[in-house]
């Protein structure tokens, strides 16, 4: 899976907002929109496992009981090829997971149709 970053933050829009959150940005994104001011072209390949290591390393457990938030984003993480593969383990580390689509995916889950590196109009 490709990933541009992982990090700390509190969600900053809609039902959740201001609650505390590991997010996972993936790369890529089939829109391509022009106006696009998130940063997905870059990105690294990383398996399920290290994903998962990174965002156990990241949350602060200092607390046993809080919910451990994990939003997955990106660009649009449904075109991530085994995003079924990492929710299970995510799940099975007990996290609760978000994902914020961009509504567009169109079924296809191979990411190397949507590579960031064939994008044109990248800024
Ligand atoms: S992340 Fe994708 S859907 Fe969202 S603005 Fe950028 S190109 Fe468009």
């Amino acid at each position: 899976m490709k990933v541009v970053e992982i990090f700390k933050s509190l969600q900053g829009e809609g039902y959740n907002a201001g609650r505390e959150a590991v997010f996972i940005r993936f790369a890529g994104c089939n829109l391509n929109c022009e106006w696009c001011d998130t940063f997905w072209k870059e990105g690294k390949e990383m398996s399920i496992k290290e994903i998962v290591d990174a965002c156990n390393n990241i949350w602060d457990d200092d607390n046993e009981t809080k919910t451990k938030n994990v939003i997955l984003t990106g660009g649009e993480p449904l075109i991530q090829d085994s995003l079924m593969d990492l929710i299970n383990e995510l799940q099975a580390n007990q996290w609760k997971i978000y994902i914020e689509p961009k509504s567009k995916a169109d079924g296809n889950t191979n990411a190397e149709k949507s590579n960031p590196e064939t994008r044109e109009n990248n800024t």
